[in-house]
């Protein structure tokens, strides 16, 4: 197909079709487990003279079955160019390590995921790099934030574990005004629910481990970007200036298994937001649960902008009890719904996020998150919901 039509298909299909590999014309391509490509005198001649990615050198600086996952997660962010790492913690330390230095300063929402507040409240400021935490939701913080020095405004689409939404729109006019590059973890929505490139974001950051693969079964990540303020070959310049050195590059066999993962993600995450919503809506009525976050409810505190922003409401919902104790003898006593760290995948996942997720973030900080004690998040799963919700039910009677 040419890549004027693939351009004008629906979203759907171009997770559904990508081009047969041309030697073999098979529609799936091969997994490439190669760690090592054979040289001849012309390839030799060709990296002495710089090609990089056309040739094929090693595959902790590229791999075929890599870049067939590049191209595909690019045609479904709509952006221009993709760098596959090894995890969505390899592509947030990759992209902040390759486009940041010494002197440089961030503004970031004080609710992403826990690994990631950690590195830039703790790791990246031995570097150099220093972070200035806000909500996000309020776009005044964010501006009062900003320094002479602020390189990146950081935050997530839908943040854990309150499931809040920031107003991409105003931060976006915000920080292009002061050349200021606008990163966005995209993990929570997936490129089925939201497209952040499509809102003048300059560059996307997934964990491909959560919707984009979908089974628990592989990890990955990916940075995509599409973005006037950045160089065209950005990612190139990364990959060689920053992933090759820091060595988390994504193997071959969970390339191909995120490939087929992306095959799929319209139907799964479609039924996973029919999930969520009904789930939640079960939850908000249920005399023992005090509070429920999921965008899609009038009570969300940003529901108006989920309203804007997103054509569903996502697969992800909090919902709150009496406490962790509590909270953990209904997950203990789940039997259809996982109880366990992870999301995104095809079966309902439970956690404590206050115990589990945010473990070592200390208490008056996750006050501020407004991380509660008797958090439960769930990442809805495509069973039958009414299976799902029979199974809290009888787990809520226990307690
Ligand atoms: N971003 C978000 C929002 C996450 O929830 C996670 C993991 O849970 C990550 C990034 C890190 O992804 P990975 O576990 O693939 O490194």
């Amino acid at each position: 197909m040419k890549k004027e039509k693939r351009e004008k298909l629906s979203l759907e299909s171009k997770m559904v079709y990508y081009p047969p590999e041309p030697c073999s014309m098979s529609i799936n391509d091969p997994i490439y487990m190669s760690s090592n490509f054979q040289y001849t005198a012309e390839i030799y001649q060709r990296v002495l003279d710089g090609e990089r990615k056309t040739v094929n050198i090693y595959s902790r600086c590229g791999n075929p079955s890599e870049y067939k996952f590049e191209e595909q997660m690019a045609w479904i962010e709509s952006g221009d160019a993709c760098l596959a790492t090894a995890s969505g913690m390899a592509a947030i330390s990759t992209i902040l390590f390759g486009i940041l230095k010494s002197g440089d300063h961030i503004v970031a929402d004080w609710t992403t995921y826990s690994t990631t507040h950690e590195f830039l409240d703790h790791r990246f400021t031995d570097f150099g790099v220093e972070t200035t935490f806000v909500d996000t939701a309020n776009v005044e913080h964010v501006e009062n934030a900003i320094q002479t020095n602020t390189k990146v405004i950081y935050f997530e689409t839908i943040a854990n574990p309150t499931m809040k939404i920031s107003d991409i729109e105003a931060i976006v006019k915000l920080a292009h005004e002061k050349g200021i590059i606008v990163i966005c973890d995209n993990t929570f929505a997936s490129p089925y629910v939201f497209r952040p490139l499509e809102w003048g974001v300059d560059l996307v950051l997934e964990s491909a481990t959560k919707f984009i693969c979908g089974h628990n079964d592989a990890l990955g990540g990916a940075i995509i970007m599409k973005s006037d303020l950045l160089p065209e070959d950005l990612l190139e310049q990364v990959r060689w200036s920053t992933l090759t050195k820091l060595g988390g590059a994504l193997s071959p066999f969970n390339a191909w298994l995120l490939l087929r993962g992306i095959q799929t993600l319209h139907l799964r995450v479609e039924r996973q937001c029919q999930n969520a919503a009904k789930l939640a809506a079960y939850l908000e009525q249920h005399e023992k649960v005090r509070k429920v976050w999921y965008p899609g409810l009038v009570s969300h505190p940003q529901h108006m902008i989920a309203k804007k922003l997103l054509p569903k409401f996502g697969a992800m919902l909090t919902f709150e009890i009496v406490d962790e104790p509590t909270a953990v003898r209904v997950l203990d006593s789940l039997e259809l719904a996982t109880f366990g760290a992870s999301l995104g995948g095809v079966r309902t996942t439970t956690q404590v996020p206050s115990t589990m997720a945010f473990l070592d973030v200390p208490p008056e900080q996750k006050k501020q998150m407004d991380i509660r004690d008797g958090m439960i998040r769930v990442s809805a799963g495509i069973e039958d919901m009414d299976d799902i919700i029979a199974d809290f039910s009888e787990a809520l009677k226990k307690i």
